[in-house]
């Protein structure tokens, strides 16, 4: 599951320190106390404790609690979400596929003018009433063929699509 780029890149979003991945690796791979973990990727115990709960706070891990009978002390047991990885996963996945289809829609039926300093790229309606001039610099601001960012949105779209579809066909489990 962990070699999917979306898993990666929600767990990073999550653990924000690549460093601190092996602390999710451990617990998929059933390790479920905070210490465990710690011993297994020696990394620290606070460490570990405060990725376990950024990843409970994200859904992402939840817990058990039980009270040792002998010493009244309390452990807890970690278990990974998978499912809600999926889930999350699945729903931003949608999404950005959509926006990327809008974009693309966009691109493909409006021609579009550009600074040639970059400062601004606008579809024609807006470079007419702007009156082709670029209004940071006071460049001209001209007719650009956009079939490059059209074929890198399609590349993008694919690229979202495969990650997806190998999401639902159960490859990550
Ligand atoms: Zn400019």
């Amino acid at each position: 599951m962990l070699n999917n780029p979306l898993v990666q890149e929600l767990l990073n979003e999550v653990v924000q320190d690549e460093e601190n991945l092996p602390v999710v690796k451990s617990l998929i791979s059933g390790t479920n106390t905070d210490e465990d973990i710690a011993e297994e990727t020696e990394i620290k115990l606070n460490i570990v404790r405060k990725i376990l709960y950024k990843l409970y706070d994200s859904g992402l891990a939840s817990y058990k609690r039980s009270k040792d009978p002998e010493t009244q002390w309390y452990t807890y047991a970690w278990e990974f979400d998978a499912d809600s990885v999926t889930n999350q996963i699945r729903a931003k996945s949608v999404s950005m596929i959509d926006n990327l289809r809008r974009d693309l829609e966009s691109e493909e039926n409006n021609m579009f003018f550009e600074c040639p300093d970059g400062h601004s790229r606008v579809a024609f309606d807006k470079a007419s009433e702007m009156g082709f001039v670029c209004p940071e610099c006071g460049n001209e601001i001209t007719f650009q063929e956009n079939d490059g960012v059209i074929n890198r949105i399609k590349e993008e779209i694919a690229s979202h699509e495969k990650n997806y579809s190998l999401l639902q066909s159960g490859i990550m489990k």
